[in-house]
């Protein structure tokens, strides 16, 4: 139904008759993060707040405020701009609630702005140390904060999850949330309901069980503890998962047990099921990717790359759906689920649908957890063949895994972690897809060795796969598929795409006002935020942010005025060296009809490649050497040859390159540790190393120089598998 302008009036004031609305007086926000569970429930009712993280709970991520429309759009200009203390990835979603925006940012930090105006009313600092950072796949980011009961929850990157005060900003309580000394972070925001705050945590790229905890909301005090891989054979845990550990997932693991296998990490979007009091959790890869390595070449691996559902209450396994049996993909089951009762042979069903990496649209019974169906929502998934219609297992050809077939090619991700939005007015679910020729995954030879800190996966990374490897590689299989990355309006009751426009973004927004906005993270499109059409997918509205966008805007209403928020500031992937601007802040960006802010201006080009004296040579075997070490130690921060787009330093640029006493004084004294950078030496490099390392970049920085056509290209193929989380 549509919910007109005056309609929409009517409403707030008889919601603030009611004491509901308690926004948005001239003086600023009186009420600090009053939401419940009834509140929560009724978030339909009250368009002008956005109570949870995704705006409802089940996680439509749709804003019913309709004064911005297809119309009305061509006046929206800036309201107000709020730069983070930080130039790292911005990847929050806000939080408004009464007038009040709730904002997480890089390092696990807080902000509580006045939604009208972007006045700081507090600033929380965690204090996270640098060093978690080394512990995080893919930059120090937080996806947002929950509200509830007075009290804004936050996760650590070094796993803590804190409670703050609401209203002054201060701590009320802190609890460890993971064993320490282990390779755990968190980077998605907290969950809530029915009196639990639930946390999950990613590190699935690293070793390590997943494993998804609830704490009482009021005292901190851990309600229960659900692992998501087994442990050693025999030993029990202690908590709710022992017994589904034992009859169900210890059976499919397979190979000696050892202290890094695992993964299945919850790092994005479990959401809580007010209707069923049932959590659902979207599990991550298996660790290492290689399953020869992770499990002796066989078996399901569960809870890898599924749903698992549990009892909200007590944490007790409800059901599972393993999306990728046995993965060695990477293919996180990890984009957000959707809830939705939909018409199934003419009866409604509770379900969900969900879009991950794997590239199909599934629709799961919430209920029982059974399939209703699965269909790909890019072209070329060649994984599977298609469900088991009795069981909805896919069907998996043998061969496909590399670890039977040295190397095979799979399907690029389809679609990661950026938010999804569905409107009950289309009934479309809107989502970025991608879809391309596969990307390659040789896995190195055996025996594994796992180091503690270091993303081992078992497959080759780079450039680095020997040549006499890649001479033995048979030609890629067939796949005709054009490298296509767009927005997409999926009908999940055709199970059909609605329709697709070419885009390179990051999350997604619907609105009643017929729009979808979505900001681009990548190219040379980077930073512009777009509007198009629900119905058809026509652009109607574009802006230049001066910053990435990797995350999805929210909208909320103060005195009478809709508004659009948007945390800019891109992820550091893809490591593309195109279009390379100077390191800036990030930004948080409202949106209104009419608005007299400004936006800060566009950064100038990064700065040049570092010139490095004739006079400075290395010998080509310690190049060599630091092509690979930098490979497996450095890259996956800075990119292949540091070929990045400058949200972690382009190390050729940097003014560090240029003196090898101040190069050591970062890459072996950890002069940069409070910014992620820790020591490497003695941990991770000999003697020597980070020299050879500053010998290799600075090669890396003269052909840049010598060719900066190439150097701004993409790096050769082949490569290793697409990486973002
Ligand atoms: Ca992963």
């Amino acid at each position: 139904m549509r919910i007109n302008r005056l309609r929409l009036a009517a409403t707030v004031l008889a919601l603030a008759a009611l004491g509901l609305v308690g926004a948005a007086s001239k003086s600023g926000p009186t009420r600090f993060g009053q939401v419940d569970d009834a509140r929560i429930a009724n978030a339909a009712k009250e368009p002008q707040n956005w109570l949870v993280h995704s705006a409802n709970q089940a996680a439509w991520r749709y804003s019913a405020l309709d004064q911005i429309n297809v119309d009305s759009i061509k006046d929206l200009k800036v309201a107000w701009t709020v730069e983070f203390d930080t130039d790292r990835g911005q990847e929050s979603t806000p939080i408004v609630v009464d007038g009040v925006a709730y904002v997480s940012t890089t390092w696990s930090k807080v902000y509580a702005v006045d939604a009208k105006t972007g006045r700081q009313i507090w600033f929380f600092d965690p204090k996270t140390p640098g060093e978690a950072g080394l512990l995080a796949c893919c930059d120090a980011v937080n996806r947002g904060v929950a509200v509830y009961k007075g009290k804004v929850y936050v996760g650590t990157l070094d796993g803590r999850l804190i409670a703050i005060d609401a209203r002054t900003g201060k701590q009320v309580w802190s609890t460890m949330t993971v064993p320490e000394n282990e390779t755990y972070t968190i980077t998605s925001a907290p969950r809530v309901g029915g009196g639990l705050i639930y946390i999950g945590n990613a590190g699935g790229e690293f070793g390590g069980r997943g494993f998804v905890s609830a704490y009482d909301a009021e005292t901190g005090k851990k309600a229960w503890k659900f692992f998501l891989t087994p442990g050693k054979p025999g030993v029990k845990d202690g908590e709710v998962s022992d017994e589904i550990m034992e009859k169900v997932v210890q059976p499919t693991w397979f190979g000696p047990y050892t202290d890094y296998r695992g993964g299945a990490n919850v790092w994005g979007s479990l959401i809580y099921d007010p209707d069923l009091k049932q959590v659902y959790l979207p599990t991550g890869n298996g660790f290492p990717w290689n399953r020869q390595f992770r499990s002796d070449g066989k078996g399901d691996n569960l809870f890898i790359a599924s749903i698992v559902a549990l009892d909200a209450r007590t944490g007790k396994y409800k059901w599972h759906y393993q999306e990728t049996p046995g993965d060695v993909w990477d293919f996180d089951a990890v984009a957000d689920i959707v809830m939705l009762d939909l018409p199934v042979n003419g009866k409604i069903r509770k379900a969900m649908i969900h879009t991950p990496k794997a590239g199909y649209a599934w629709e799961l019974d919430r209920v029982t957890g059974k399939v209703i169906s699965g269909v790909p929502f890019v072209d070329g998934v060649t994984w599977t063949s298609g469900l088991d219609p009795k069981t909805g297992r896919p069907i998996m050809d043998e061969a496909g895994f590399y670890d039977n077939q040295n190397p095979v090619r799979a399907p690029g991700f389809a679609h990661s972690w950026q938010p999804t939005s569905y409107s009950p007015k289309t009934g479309y679910l809107y989502l970025q897809a991608s879809q391309g020729p596969p990307g390659l995954f040789t896995p190195t030879p055996a025996p594994y060795e796992w180091l503690k800190g270091i993303d081992r996966r078992g497959i080759y990374r780079y450039n680095t796969i020997p040549p006499e490897t890649i001479a033995k590689q048979p030609p890629p299989p067939p796949n005709p598929v054009t490298r296509r990355s767009f927005l997409l309006a999926w009908d999940p009751v055709k199970q059909a795409p609605a329709w697709k426009t070419d885009a390179n973004g990051g999350g997604v927004l619907a609105t009643g006002g017929n729009l979808v906005f979505q900001g681009q993270g990548r190219g040379s499109a980077m930073g512009i935020l777009n509007a198009y059409r629900a119905d058809t997918g026509q652009k109607v509205w574009s802006v230049n942010t001066s910053n990435g966008i990797s995350t999805g805007p929210m909208s909320y209403m103060v005195d009478g005025e809709q508004y659009v928020l948007l945390a800019t500031g891109t992820a550091m992937f893809p490591p593309i060296a195109t279009d390379v601007r100077a390191r800036q802040k990030g930004v948080l960006v409202a949106f209104k009809l009419n608005g007299k802010g400004a936006m800060p201006a566009d950064p100038p080009p990064a700065p040049p490649f570092k010139v490095i004296p004739a006079d400075q040579q290395w010998p080509a075997a310690d190049i060599a050497w630091a092509h690979e070490t930098f490979a497996s130690f450095c890259a996956r921060c800075h990119g292949d040859g540091s070929r990045n787009n400058n949200v972690v330093p382009d190390l050729r640029r940097s003014a560090y390159l240029t003196s090898a006493e101040a190069w050591k004084a970062v890459v072996e004294d950890g002069a940069l540790r409070d910014r992620g950078m820790i020591a490497f030496y003695p941990r991770f490099l000999p003697p020597g190393g980070a020299e050879k390392l500053r010998g290799y970049i600075a090669d890396e920085a003269r052909k840049a120089i010598a060719a900066p056509a190439a150097a701004a290209a993409p790096p050769p193929t082949p490569v290793g598998p697409p990486t973002e989380h």
